[in-house]
């Protein structure tokens, strides 16, 4: 039986550095911000190509702290995409602002024309030229979150184009996109602010709960630390905003200092087989873009009964997401009907993500794809 995420067989790899690590932290005793959380935030930054990482405790609060750092709340509209985990618009709702949703185009992605239609009639308050949530009163477009669905980065060139001409914010949601590539750069830099998240399946995975937030934006980062903190001023007891406890565990700082994602040769190896199987579809990635590669995602018009087979033949797969968030009984308030977002509501019909981490074998590789076309025929 094939796992469909296998932290044994990572954890089997770095054993020796993971507990090096561990061991390093119980010995000195500082849980709480101890010095591998600094050391964590200087790699970290160092590798993404950014002037500063702010260690928190998830990915949801990598989200929060900047739309709180950037005072969002009751009347703004915040725009992003359907088809996601709900972490990415519950951290809107959380702060009384209102998600708008804008629909996704082929590659999963939130699409940009639709985008800037959003936004214009978010402005004339017109659901004529592009479908509104249910609020009360006026809403202020405040800050778009494009989402990097399964690892692949959002098109941040037209994202960040139309941000800037409607003087909103843009707060990129790279919780599966650790390591991929824009432009020739990390992707983590091709927006002001970038959140991540550390949960063990992400692709950079601690071992429990973790988050960073990364921007090279000087005032964004001190606004994160003293957010994370409990809104904390010059020292410890001196409190000068409302904030959250939203620390990374010097633990899992410790993890991820002895970890690193390399998961680029399983995909292609996927593509190379799954390319001549009849109906199946491969992932997307535009000619400027390095995938991380967080899901290996496929799609078919007979998707349940393709799964169905797999697990026949015992190889799990896994569906991101079933079922897009304007259609969640926690977002009913927001008036959505079904048909208001097609291209999200036709891929949640029809993707399935295969096993995925980068200890995966070619001949695991084999017995899958053998599986998919056994399937699909
Ligand atoms: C996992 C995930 C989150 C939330 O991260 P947590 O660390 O679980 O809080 C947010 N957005 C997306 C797209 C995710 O996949």
């Amino acid at each position: 039986m094939i796992p469909f995420v296998d932290l044994t067989a990572q954890f089997a790899r770095i054993e020796q550095d993971v507990r090096r690590r561990m061991d390093a932290v119980l010995a000195h005793g500082k849980f709480i911000m101890g010095p591998e959380v600094a050391e964590l935030e200087r790699e970290l930054a160092a590798f993404a190509g950014v002037e500063h990482c702010v260690s928190c405790a998830s990915g949801t609060d990598a989200l929060l702290l900047p739309l709180m750092a950037l005072g969002v709340g009751p009347g703004d509209a915040v725009f992003t995409s359907p088809f996601t985990f709900i972490a990415t618009a519950e951290v809107i709702s959380l702060l009384g602002a209102t998600p708008v949703f804008v629909d996704i185009d082929a590659s999963f992605n939130i699409d940009p024309a639709r985008l800037d239609l959003a936004i214009q009639a978010v402005k004339a308050n017109d659901p004529s030229r592009h479908p509104l949530p249910r609020a009360k009163g006026q809403l202020t477009p405040k800050v778009v979150i494009p989402v990097d669905m399964f690892g692949l980065p959002a098109d941040y060139v037209r994202c960040n184009a139309i941000a800037a001409a409607h003087g909103l914010h843009l707060l990129s949601d790279a919780a599966q996109s650790l390591g991929s590539e824009y432009t020739g750069r990390k992707a983590a830099a091709a927006a002001r602010i970038t959140a991540t998240s550390f949960f063990p399946a992400k692709p950079l995975g601690c071992y429990g709960d973790g988050g960073a937030v990364f921007t090279s934006d000087a005032d964004m980062a001190a606004l994160c630390q003293s957010l994370r903190l409990h809104g904390k001023g010059g020292h410890k007891y001196d409190n000068v905003r409302i904030g959250i406890n939203g620390r990374l565990d010097t633990l899992q700082a410790a993890v991820l200092l002895a970890k690193l994602p390399k998961r680029r040769a399983v995909a292609r190896a996927y593509t190379g087989r799954m390319a001549s199987i009849p109906g199946i579809r491969t992932p997307e990635t535009p000619e400027n873009s390095a995938s991380a590669w967080a899901q290996y995602t496929l799609r078919h018009p007979r998707r349940d009964a393709i799964m169905d087979g797999l697990k026949a033949r015992g190889v799990p797969s896994v569906i991101y997401y079933p079922r897009p968030l304007h259609l969640q009984t926690a977002f009913a308030p927001l008036g959505y009907a079904e048909g208001a977002f097609p291209t999200a509501e036709a891929a949640s019909r029809e993707v399935f993500s295969l096993p995925m981490h980068p200890y995966l074998s070619a001949a695991d590789v084999d017995v899958i794809c053998d599986a998919v076309a056994d399937a699909a025929s």
